[in-house]
């Protein structure tokens, strides 16, 4: 098969209806087709905005369906999307027209106390991994949601809570199970198929499905954690304290920036409701005994108009947000890593966010620096551990109509922070770029990560996805 076929594509809708037949009867999992009463729920992604049509959905149990989706793809030249959380911002979970392979089903996570390890199924959130830990006092570094997908957020590097003090979610990653293009289920770690067990570290979804993922486990249970809310007139105060702090400070002490609009919900004084906000929302894993100590200075930068941070369970923390961004709302991402921050991008940042277009619209800055700088930029894909920030705009609404409006917003604050980034962005906070934008995620790693892409998917069956091209296919002109 060539490279051109497989581009092509086949419609689902030109198969014959026996073999699909077979293929729905080999599988434990679920088919779902276009007809199905359960199609529109199946097909549904957590962004709202994009709007795919799959001709097949294959609800996955075991690795035995996904061998199997990924063969049946394969022998009939469909193009092949591979959800796991169905969180990704350009919806790259799914397709039109191609097979999905959709993991949801897969959902077990197993604690191994003695080793304090933690093997999570494909189909699992970030939840579910979270449910699974906290009464043993674990956690693996993930998100900011709990709804979030282990695969994509895996694959894609980890930004969270505790990046700084242990890493990103892929520097807690010991060993993956994975199905290959060709069909097989291979095990990936530092002592087998170490190219591959490479390129999954930042490399996305592009080498293969993965099944299983093997985690060092984290003592983290209880943390000092939650929102501080400061008016706008106090935000380059704060940013800057932040940016200084986070710099320097202790590696148990995590907060991530952003502008929002503070919801009208009764959680929130009313005189606030519908107010645009700076926050830092915290994460402490320190000693709880020295934890009022540590934030007695963040408490003096500026009066605070609402501080809900305090002694609360990781778990709690990382779906504190879950219920103000529900599955289904409009989003628009734009993203780009810094370096530095000066006073002037800090300004910048201020005269965008008090244009924030929608309540929901916001804009983040996650720590990168820590536990995450001690590992080298060419030790896993993912390329940019000297920068020391994550920054993601995002335009969101549940309304459709406000969309011109905040994917304007979101492109033009983009543009005018992009000069002064450290060039490229994390791959799961954007959209659809282009393949430039793809190659600046990876810098020198691009490279071998076409390599590792020629030797296990030559014919890139899987390229729903931030697409890594194959080398081979370089060598013919297209790079
Ligand atoms: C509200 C929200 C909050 C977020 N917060 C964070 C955050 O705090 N930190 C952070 O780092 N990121 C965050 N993200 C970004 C997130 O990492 C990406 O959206 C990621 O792609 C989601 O993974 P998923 O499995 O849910 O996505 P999906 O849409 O299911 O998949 C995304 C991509 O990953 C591939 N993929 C997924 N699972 C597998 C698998 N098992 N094997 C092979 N390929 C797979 C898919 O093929 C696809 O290309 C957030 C996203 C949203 C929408």
């Amino acid at each position: 098969m060539t490279i051109e076929s497989v581009d092509a594509g086949v419609r689902v809708s030109l198969l014959d209806k026996l073999e699909i037949s077979a293929f729905k009867d080999s599988l434990r999992g679920e088919l779902i087709q276009p007809g199905d009463a359960r199609y529109d729920e199946a097909r549904r992604l957590y962004n709202g905005m994009i709007d795919k049509r799959p001709g097949l959905i294959v609800r996955c149990v075991d690795a035995a369906d996904v061998q199997a989706a990924v063969s049946f793809s394969r022998q009939h030249s469909l193009l092949l999307a591979v959800r796991g959380g169905g969180h990704n911002g350009a919806g790259l979970g799914s397709c039109d027209d191609g097979l999905v392979i959709d993991l949801s089903p897969m959902k077990g996570v197993h604690v191994d106390r003695a080793a304090g390890t933690v093997r999570v199924e494909g189909g699992c959130t970030w939840g579910d991994v979270d449910h699974a830990t906290y009464p043993f006092g674990l956690a693996v570094p993930t998100g900011f949601l709990s709804t979030t997908g282990v695969g994509g957020l895996t694959l894609g590097g980890g930004l969270g809570y505790l990046t700084r003090r242990y890493g990103l979610t892929i520097d807690s990653l010991l060993s993956v199970d994975v199905v290959l293009a060709d069909g097989r289920c291979i095990t990936a770690s530092a002592d087998e198929n170490e190219d591959l067990f490479w390129a999954v570290r930042g490399g996305g979804g592009n080498f293969g499905v993965v099944t299983s993922f093997l985690f060092q486990g984290r003592p983290v249970s209880t943390v000092y954690g939650g929102p501080m809310f400061w008016e706008l007139e106090h935000a380059a105060t704060v940013m800057r304290f932040w940016r200084d702090l986070i710099l320097t400070g202790p590696e148990e002490l995590n907060g991530w920036f952003g502008f929002h609009t503070v919801p009208p919900v009764a959680m929130f004084p009313a005189e606030h409701h519908l107010k645009k906000m700076a926050v830092i929302t915290w994460c402490y894993t320190g000693d709880l005994a020295e934890a009022e100590r540590v934030f007695a200075p963040i408490r003096q930068v500026a009066p605070a108009a609402m501080d809900f941070a305090g002694p609360i369970p990781l778990p709690a923390l990382q779906s504190l947000f879950d219920g103000i961004y529900p599955p289904g709302l409009q989003w628009y991402w734009n993203a780009d890593f810094f370096t530095d921050l000066s006073d002037e991008v800090i300004d910048l940042h201020l005269r965008h966010a008090r244009q924030l277009p929608t309540a929901h619209s916001t804009t983040h800055l996650y720590p990168i620096n820590g536990a995450a700088h001690r590992v080298g930029k060419n030790d896993t894909a993912w390329s940019y551990r000297e920068a020391n920030f994550a920054q993601v705009i995002v335009g969101v609404d549940p309304d459709p109509a406000n969309n011109d409006r905040m994917i304007q917003w979101s492109k033009a604050y983009w543009a005018a922070l992009h000069p002064y980034s450290a060039g490229g962005a994390y791959v799961n906070m954007i959209m659809e770029e282009g393949h430039d934008r793809v190659q600046a995620a990876y810098r020198d790693n691009y490279a071998r990560l076409s390599r590792i892409k020629a030797k296990y998917d030559p014919d890139n069956l899987f390229r729903v996805n931030q697409n890594i091209r194959p080398a081979t296919r370089a060598r013919k002109g297209n790079p």
